[in-house]
């Protein structure tokens, strides 16, 4: 392939503010590195100026920064993913466009792949973000560690660095609906994590709705492992098997008390609450049967309408 040493990668999605500011904090870090490097953006359907200020940074370093324009928006790991593929470098680096993974941080994520390890990644050393969005996170941390084996202390920072062979199984992965920092971080034979500055967002607001996060969350849940549903599963043998045992009982007593008209009420209570719960299981059971319908339809996980680059001579 090309002798690129790193590829530092950017999903954009609506961050006409912090674009150039990011770029102009970025580079100079990179240069320092005195190997040869490229960044790519991939603008995920932004609706503001960003892909002119891409343009823009493209025309500023032909040489070094390379453009992913997508056609419509695809969520951030689509974007990562999309510029996965078209990385060169050997190691591979996620950025957020929004400045809160400090740029000057990525020698310390290079050091550690220096010594070796093939996933780096990241813990947030005091978390700029609302305590809600904490607490949030926090959780599905615990889910997370709960339901997939993945043995980290924060997936939801996305600032890491990949090695090639890594990234190249990300992407063969063909995966759509998919968390990243999780996926390789399970691919990972000598994984590492190390904390890392994590700043306020300085413009612009957090590019995820309250619904997103909970899909995010969602997606986390059903996409590496059978647990929730085999939890589900579990829960409905204890209950029947318990249920079984007050029919014996209630058939005993018909028998030998005779029939019973009171509560009611608390009939009703039990009755709604297990319909909840069924209702719960055949929405879970829809959100793996959603994946293998996204999985066998082939649709397209993310379109490109162009990608602005130097061409190769
Ligand atoms: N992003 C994206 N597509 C989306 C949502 C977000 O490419 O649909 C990008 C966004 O531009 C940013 C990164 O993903 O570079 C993280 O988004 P954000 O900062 O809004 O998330 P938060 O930091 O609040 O988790
Ligand atoms: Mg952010």
């Amino acid at each position: 392939m090309s002798d690129i040493y790193l590829s530092v990668v950017v999903p954009v999605y609506n961050e006409e503010e912090s674009l150039e500011a990011l770029s102009d904090r970025l580079m100079p870090v990179l240069e320092n590195l005195k190997k040869p490097y490229e960044v790519i953006y991939t603008n995920d359907g932004s609706k503001d100026k960003s892909l002119e200020i891409l343009k823009k940074l493209h025309k500023k370093y032909p040489h070094h920064v390379r453009i992913i324009d997508f056609m419509g928006n695809f969520g951030q790991h689509m974007a990562i993913m999309a510029a996965f593929e078209q990385s060169r470098g050997a190691v591979v680096i996620n950025l957020d466009a929004d400045l809160q993974n400090p740029p000057e941080e990525i020698p310390k994520l290079l050091a550690k792949v220096e010594a070796g390890h093939d996933v780096v990644g990241s813990f947030r050393i005091k978390r700029s973000d609302n305590p809600l969005r904490h607490i949030g996170s926090r959780f599905a941390n615990f889910v997370r560690g709960f339901i997939t084996d993945a043995k980290m202390k924060d997936q939801g920072c996305m600032f890491r660095a990949y090695t090639r062979p890594i990234v190249n199984q990300v992407v063969q992965g063909g995966e759509s609906h998919t968390f990243i920092p999780v996926l390789a971080w399970r691919l990972a034979q000598n994984p590492t994590e190390v904390g890392l500055r994590h700043d306020a967002r300085e413009q612009g607001d957090s590019k995820y709705s309250l619904y997103h996060l909970i899909r995010v969350a969602i997606d986390l849940a059903t996409s590496f492992s059978l647990v929730p549903i085999q939890f589900f599963t579990f829960f409905g043998m204890i209950v029947s098997s318990l249920s079984f045992l007050l029919v014996l009982y209630m058939v005993a007593r018909r028998i030998f008390i005779g029939p019973e008209a009171q509560g009611v009420f608390t009939l009703l209570t039990i009755v709604i609450f297990l319909i909840s719960v069924a209702i719960m299981g055949i929405g879970i059971i829809g959100e793996y049967v959603g994946r293998m319908y996204q999985n066998t339809s082939k649709r397209h996980r993310f379109i490109i309408r162009d990608i602005i680059e130097e061409k190769k001579k």
